[in-house]
């Protein structure tokens, strides 16, 4: 399989402008797709942010941060992926818009491009059947912040090849990622394991069991944990830890992965977490 060179990113949320920041950071031309130019220049800006922080650490200068950030191409045409190496998807996590998108970037694409995708929790196997190339299509799974974490879940599909793993193992290690094989079941290993425990966490705060101060600091104090669950499910988007649970509760039919009635109404509120300022803290200061 070729090497990866070229690569763009489908989405500049939360997820997506941070493996667009990595692979730049890392010599990549990267094409960023939004479906919108404001979303593209709020995902510019994030990067921008974050490069700062790196320059006021003396790790990059002001020069090298101008280089990255002129490497990532932003547009909101998806027919500019076309001459690309790999494909990331970072958009909403929902199946039937990644499956319509994997058909479009099927088509959009080389033959020999690798399509992957950054979903929690949805079935790779499922994703890749809406293509003709199951083969190249797999789970390269970061982890927020990405520009920090070091983890990438790798998951195959049913048909996914050994060369692709191979290539997406050997780019992610590159990148100074670890990476760490999943087999498709739903939620991987990290959210079938992570979202119960923040769910449930959001059960106690309802039924009053403790404030969610209090919540977060026993997980912290108690478990070692860097974040408590209910600021962490802020971090991560509420709406990307109701999907996520959904995806658990449809797919492995237990009611145990019942998401908790608060986080629903979280999200029907609009109160996503940080990303619009206000999830179960308020972030507006
Ligand atoms: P987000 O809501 O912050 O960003 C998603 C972005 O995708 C939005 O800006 C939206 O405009 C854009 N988008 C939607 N449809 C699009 C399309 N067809 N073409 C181009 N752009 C499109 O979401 P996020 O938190 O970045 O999550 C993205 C993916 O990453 C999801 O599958 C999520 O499950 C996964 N993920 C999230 C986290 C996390 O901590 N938030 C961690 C790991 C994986």
């Amino acid at each position: 399989m070729s090497q990866i060179q070229k690569v763009a990113v489908i989405g500049a949320g939360t997820m997506g402008n941070g493996i667009a920041q990595v692979f730049a950071q890392h010599g990549h031309s990267v094409t960023l797709v939004e479906v919108k130019q404001e979303f593209l220049d709020r995902g510019l800006a994030a990067i921008e942010k974050s490069l700062g922080r790196l320059q006021k650490k003396e790790i990059l200068t002001a020069d090298q941060a101008q280089e990255i950030l002129g490497r990532v191409q932003p547009t909101t045409e998806i027919g500019d992926v076309a001459p690309v190496d790999l494909v990331i998807e970072a958009i909403v996590e929902r199946r039937d818009v990644k499956r319509d998108l994997f058909a479009k970037l099927d088509e959009l694409t080389g033959a020999d491009t690798i399509l992957a995708s950054n979903t929690s929790s949805i079935s790779l196997t499922d994703i890749a059947a809406a293509t003709k190339r199951s083969d190249r299509v797999i789970g390269m799974h970061f982890f927020n912040p990405v520009p920090v974490m070091k983890l990438v879940e790798v998951i195959r599909g049913q048909d996914t090849s050994e060369a692709t793993t191979d290539a997406i193992v050997e780019k992610a290690k590159a990148l100074g990622k670890v990476p760490v094989p999943a087999n498709d079941f739903p939620g991987f290993v990290s959210n079938r394991v992570l979202m119960p425990l923040i769910n449930e966490a959001m059960f106690a705060l309802m039924e009053g069991v403790a404030t969610k101060e209090g919540i977060d600091e026993i997980m912290k104090l108690g478990m070692g944990h860097p974040m408590g669950p209910i600021a962490l499910a802020d971090f991560i988007g509420l709406d990307v830890c109701l999907a996520i649970m959904e995806v658990l509760q449809r797919e492995l039919g237990d009611p145990k992965y019942r998401p908790c009635p608060l986080l629903r109404r979280y999200v029907a509120a609009g109160h996503l977490g940080r990303k619009t300022g206000r999830g179960f803290y308020d972030y507006s200061g």
